[in-house]
């Protein structure tokens, strides 16, 4: 069984490499994924490398909280920063509602994160159909107690493959977890009724959060060490893509 496990997000950083592995003329790849962009990557490669259905691996990211511990990372820096609080002096109210994804502001865009860490959950997705299934094996970044990234700041010089979700890059993310701002509101849904931005209030949320079986806190584990064949068999359900 072939994985792509780490392969599509190099494409990205090391085209050169990549088209040697698979035989591909650069000067081909580099017309038809001009932006790089992820999924224009992995459409493109699919037939070339025949993949087995079901089984492309994803990893993505775009939490905003910096706590954790610091063992697992060669000379990470602790972040200074505490997880962001929303100001509610800077967004707009119901912003979500009053306004498209492409016209929020920063503030605005960061404040759609619940910071649940699923996007940091390897993933496998249909070939095919673009059914998602997610494991619980998390990111080598990701502490596992806390949920959260140990260097969000500086996360590429140890996960160079971990991206940013924006604006121009939202539509083709369908992968996102069915609960997720992001997804929600691309949507035209209405936030969870855990959110942040609803309650107001941290500690409802996260009581919410636990209830409503979100987030991956204690109870993902690194992706460290783990071969493919044992990353395969923890498949879980309780991310709904
Ligand atoms: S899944 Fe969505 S809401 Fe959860 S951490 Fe990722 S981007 Fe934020
Ligand atoms: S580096 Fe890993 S843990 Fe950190 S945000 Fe990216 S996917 Fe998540």
């Amino acid at each position: 069984m072939l994985y792509v496990k780490n392969l599509i997000p190099q494409i990205a950083h090391q085209p050169g490499e990549f088209a040697k592995i698979c035989g591909i003329n650069l000067t081909t790849l580099a017309a038809k994924s001009p932006k790089n962009s992820y999924n224009t990557v992995t459409l493109m490669i699919s037939p070339l490398i025949s993949l087995p259905p079901r089984r492309y691996f994803m990893k993505f990211n775009l939490l905003q909280t910096l706590q954790a511990s610091f063992d697992t990372v060669p000379n990470a820096k602790k972040p200074k920063s505490t997880p962001i609080v929303n100001n509610d002096a800077d967004l707009r109210p119901n912003f979500w509602q009053n306004f498209s994804l492409f016209e929020l502001t920063n503030s605005e865009w960061e404040a759609l994160c619940d910071g649940c860490g699923c996007c940091c959950l390897i993933k496998y997705m249909d070939d095919d159909d673009e059914t998602v299934e997610y494991t619980d094996v998390a990111c080598k970044l990701m502490d596992c107690t806390t949920g959260h990234c140990q260097n969000y700041e500086h996360r590429q010089d140890y996960v160079p493959d971990c991206i940013q979700l924006t604006q121009d890059n939202i539509a083709e993310m369908t992968w996102l977890p069915s609960h997720c701002a992001y997804k929600r509101v691309f949507e035209g849904k209405s936030l969870p009724n855990w959110h942040l931005l609803i309650t107001k209030d941290a500690a409802k949320t996260e009581k919410l959060m636990r209830a409503a079986n979100i987030g991956v806190a204690g109870r993902c584990v690194s992706e460290a060490g783990m071969s493919d064949e044992e990353m395969e068999l923890r498949v879980v359900t309780w991310v709904d893509a």
